[in-house]
């Protein structure tokens, strides 16, 4: 009976029951998400959605009137969290405010939720729509993948960054303050603002505006997160003490100098965002994750032959910065483990969201890229887990431990031994709901 209720809630995203509902998950490998090394044969009780205990299957008292689930031969790590995604706003190939619906939102976080990213921080690009389907979660057990905002970005005028029609432009330091305080007022999960020129095509923000965003936000007591792109910026931005980089430095080599700026005011490197670097360059030619069913069960037919036409590759290829895309690629790899191998903080985002950059699949395909950039998969886990929950100050998600949400993946085999294990996906848990 409890069984069916809580299908029937997943089916109609209705209110799940109120009557306690007790899961017992047992005789998996815990890769718990805290960096030590995985317990074979072990267990886990979660109640109403949390974990409540978690040891040795050898001592495990199953509740009465528990669902038990028997995973023998299965591994569990905590559900991954994106960092860096813009959530709701494209279909098919196509990125417009219109397509900003809670329907689209919700189709988004499902797809998301079924490839075991269980949280995801939208960055900058979301209406008010987006502030709702948040709060309906957290005042109760959600059905998909949990939604973090940033709300609308800041764009200098007539610059660069953001969404037409969702992100208005500023021209002035003196408009931050009142725009800080409207976004502090919805609650935002961090603040954001864009820092770039596309390459000296566009308009950059002025120093000045930077500053005043961060001194606001801090004012404020929020987070303040910037998309960065050239390493004379990420310096400035650091001197100002904002909280993370979402994007790698992509210009040239990171220095000492950025490093002891960022240690000094406790800046972290948010997100590394590879896949979005590789996917500058990936579908030039017929790309061979675009046959693989992990990837193309998430796509419409008409968005693969899309992507797989010589007409959709030419227009890639002819982009005056395209033979740029690889070095800038190599370099946000380089300067990614150079942050980690420094002692800077760093947490797991892809940009995934916007045309081309697939939900789901990207967060599998930048862990991949980051074991290549020569971190270890347990360090990939760890930045996907723990390290991207303490990014948003969110203390009962990130590692699977007693009070915790029981947001988690089963593995089939063991990603430590093979990040690509990751992949190998038998079910997807949120708040104890399966999801997958
Ligand atoms: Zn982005």
């Amino acid at each position: 009976m409890r069984n069916k209720l809580s299908l029937l809630a997943l089916a109609t995203l209705a209110a799940l029951p109120l009557a306690a509902e007790v899961k017992v998950l047992k005789n998996f490998t815990l890769i718990d998400g805290n960096g030590k090394a995985p317990v074979p044969a072990a267990a886990m009780i979660i109640d109403n959605g949390r974990i409540s205990w978690v040891g040795a299957a050898a001592q495990l008292k199953v509740p009465a009137g528990a669902d038990v689930v028997d995973l023998a031969g299965k591994f569990v790590m905590p559900g991954i969290i994106n960092l860096h995604g813009h959530v709701g706003a494209v279909v098919d190939l196509k990125q417009a405010a219109e397509n900003i619906t809670p329907a689209n939102l919700e189709k988004n976080l499902k797809t998301y939720a079924s490839y075991g990213v269980t949280s995801v921080l939208s960055m900058g690009t979301d209406t008010d729509i987006a502030f709702a389907l948040r709060d309906k979660q957290r005042a109760e057990r959600p059905g998909e993948t949990r939604l973090f905002t940033a709300g609308k970005g800041f764009i200098f005028a007539g610059g660069y960054g953001g969404l037409a029609g969702v992100n208005e432009g500023t021209a002035t330091p003196a408009e931050v303050p009142a725009a800080v305080a409207k976004l502090a007022a919805q609650k935002v999960d961090t603040v954001k603002f864009w820092f770039d020129d596309h390459n000296g095509e566009m308009k950059k923000m002025p120093f000045p505006i930077a500053k005043a965003i961060v001194e606001s936000s801090k004012k404020n007591h929020l987070i303040v997160s910037a998309h960065v792109f050239y390493l004379d910026d990420a310096k400035e931005l650091a001197r100002y003490g904002l909280n993370g980089f979402a994007h790698s430095v992509r210009d040239k080599a990171i220095d000492q100098e950025l490093i002891d700026t960022m240690k000094k005011n406790g800046v972290w490197q948010l997100a590394a965002t590879l896949s979005r670097e590789a996917s500058m360059f990936a579908y030039t030619k017929d790309a061979p994750f675009l046959s693989e069913t992990f990837l193309t069960r998430s796509l419409s037919p008409s968005v693969i032959t899309t992507i797989k036409s010589p007409e959709f590759q030419k227009t890639l290829a002819a982009d005056p910065h395209f033979s740029h895309y690889p070095d800038y690629f190599e370099t946000a790899k380089k300067n990614f483990k150079k942050m980690v191998d420094s002692g800077i903080k760093y947490g797991f985002g892809t940009d995934s969201g916007p045309p081309g950059r697939f939900p789901g699949f990207f967060e599998h395909w930048e862990m991949e890229l980051l074991v290549e950039a020569g971190l270890t998969p347990m360090q990939v886990i760890q930045s996907a887990t723990k390290n991207s929950a303490e990014y948003l100050h969110e203390k009962d998600l990130g590692t699977l431990e007693k009070s915790k949400w029981a947001d988690l993946v089963v593995l089939d085999k063991n990603p430590l031994e093979n990040i690509r294990n990751s992949r190998l996906i038998d079910s997807v848990y949120i708040a104890g709901n399966r999801v997958k």
